[in-house]
C-alpha cells in the first residue's frame, strides 16, 4: 500500500538538498563556532551563512537572527523575554484565543507573574477583531502577539494592519510564523514586524531548530542563561548542522513560495470542490479565500472526525484532527470552538495539509476514502441515524 501523507502543518520531511547542506557538519566539519582555531572558524562560517540565509527571507538584518530549539522556544522566549525586559514600561500583553499553546500557555505563565493578558476573540473565519484590539491597547500594554497564519484552519490574519496599529501605539509586534514562512510572502522590516518565531521542520528542514527575529533596539532579556553563544542572549554550544539545514530550508522555501504556491493551491481547491461535490453537510473551517495554500480544514456533519482520521489512517492516508501537539488529549479544539462552531462541526473536524509532493491521484483516492468512511460512520452513528441534519 502506497502510503499518502496530508499533514504537512504537523511536520514535513526533510529536503534532499537541505540534508546535502547538512551531511558534512556531522562528520568532517564538527567544531565548535565559539572556538578561535581553523575548526571553530570552519563552523563559524556555517553559522554566519544560515544566518544571513534565515534573515534575507524574512527582510532583516542577519544581526537581528537567533537561533533556537524551534518555535516552541522562541514563542516562550519572545514572550517571557520581551515582557520582563519592558515590565518598568507595562505589564498588559495582548494576545489571541488561538495561538499556538507555546504562546497560550506562556501567557498563562505571565499571568502567574503579574502580567495582565487580554485574548482577543476571533470571527467565524478566525480573524481577530481588529476593533477589539484597538478598543484594548492602552497605556499599560507592552506587547501584542498575534500569529500570521493559524496551524489548524489556515487563516491568515490581516497582519499588516495589526502591525500598523500596533506600531502607532509604540508597542512591540510579536507574530508566530511559523505556518506562514513559505506559504505567504514576509518582510519584516517592511511591514514594521518587531519579533517573529519561525521552525524548520514545517519548512522541510530538520527538527529542533529554528529562529527568533528580534528587530534592533527592543528590549528582550536571555531565555537560556550560560556563554556568550547568540550575542549573549541564548546560551548553548550552536547545533551546527541543524542551523545549516534551517539556513537552506528558510532559503529554499521563501526562494520558490511563487510556483510552489500555485499548484499547492490549485489542488487545494480541487480537493475542497471534490469534497463539496460527493459528501453532502461538509463545511470548511476557516476563510476561503485567505487561507495557507495548503490547507483544508473540514468538517463532516455527524461524524467524529477522530474515527475519520482512524480509518484513513488504516487506509495508510495522514490527516488530522485539531492540531499534533493537541493529539492524545480528548480536548475538542480550541481555535474550532473560539471560531463559534457547533459542537457538532467542532467534532467533524478533519485537517488536511498538502505539501508540493501532494498529486491529484492521491487527493483522487482520499475522497473515494472519505466517501465510503463517512458514510459508513453516518450509518453506524447514533447522531447521524436517520437525520438530516443542517449545517
Ligand atoms: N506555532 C505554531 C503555529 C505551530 O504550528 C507550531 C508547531 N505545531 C509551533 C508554534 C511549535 O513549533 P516547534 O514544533 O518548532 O516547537
Amino acid at each position: 500500500m502506497n502510503k499518502i501523507y496530508l499533514d504537512n502543518a504537523a511536520t514535513t520531511p526533510l529536503s534532499s538538498e537541505v540534508l546535502n547542506e547538512m551531511m558534512p557538519y556531522f562528520t568532517s566539519i564538527y567544531g565548535n563556532p565559539s572556538s578561535v582555531h581553523s575548526f571553530g572558524r570552519e563552523a563559524k562560517h556555517a553559522l554566519d551563512v544560515a544566518r544571513e540565509r534565515v534573515a534575507r527571507g524574512i527582510g532583516c538584518d542577519p544581526s537581528e537572527i537567533y537561533f533556537t530549539s524551534g518555535s516552541t522556544e522562541a514563542n516562550n522566549w519572545a514572550l517571557y523575554g520581551i515582557a520582563t525586559a519592558n515590565r518598568a514600561k507595562g505589564r498588559h500583553i495582548i494576545t489571541s484565543k488561538i495561538e499556538h499553546p507555546s504562546i497560550l500557555n506562556m501567557c498563562k505563565h505571565l499571568e502567574d507573574e503579574g502580567f495582565r493578558v487580554t485574548y482577543l476573540d476571533v470571527d467565524q473565519y478566525g480573524f481577530i477583531k481588529i476593533d477589539q484590539l484597538l478598543h484594548n491597547l492602552d497605556s499599560d500594554t507592552i506587547l501584542v502577539s498575534i500569529m500570521t497564519a493559524n496551524n489548524e484552519v489556515g487563516t491568515i490574519q490581516n497582519l499588516q494592519a495589526i502591525a500598523n496599529i500596533v506600531a502607532e501605539k509604540g508597542v512591540i509586534f510579536h507574530t508566530d510564523a511559523t505556518q506562514a514562512v513559505g506559504a505567504i510572502n514576509l518582510n519584516v522590516h517592511d511591514m514594521g514586524i518587531d519579533a517573529l518565531s519561525l521552525s524548520g521542520h514545517k519548512i522541510n528542514g530538520p527538527k529542533g531548530v529554528g529562529a527568533l527575529y528580534v528587530r534592533k533596539g527592543v528590549k528582550i532579556n536571555p531565555f537560556m542563561l550560560g556563554g556568550e553563544q547568540e550575542y549573549g542572549l541564548r546560551a548553548g554550544t550552536s547545533n551546527i548542522p541543524a542551523i545549516v539545514g534551517l539556513g537552506k530550508a528558510v532559503e529554499l522555501a521563501t526562494r520558490d513560495i511563487t510556483t510552489n504556491n500555485k499548484k499547492v493551491r490549485q489542488l487545494r481547491d480541487y480537493f475542497i470542490t471534490q469534497i463539496n461535490k460527493n459528501i453532502d453537510l461538509c463545511h470548511l473551517n476557516g476563510h476561503p479565500v485567505q487561507r495557507l495554500p495548503n490547507n483544508i480544514n473540514m468538517s463532516f456533519g455527524m461524524v467524529d472526525g477522530e474515527s475519520v482520521m482512524m480509518l484513513l489512517d488504516l487506509q495508510g492516508i495522514a490527516v488530522s484532527t485539531g492540531s499534533a501537539c493537541s493529539v492524545g488529549s480528548i480536548k475538542q479544539s480550541n481555535v474550532l470552538k473560539a471560531m463559534g462552531l457547533s459542537k457538532d462541526l467542532v467534532q467533524g473536524a478533519v485537517r488536511f495539509t498538502l505539501s508540493k509532493a501532494t498529486t491529484k491521484e492521491e487527493l483522487d483516492i482520499v475522497v473515494a476514502e472519505l466517501i465510503k468512511i463517512v458514510q459508513k460512520l453516518r450509518q453506524i452513528s447514533p447522531i447521524g441515524k436517520g437525520q438530516v441534519g443542517t449545517l
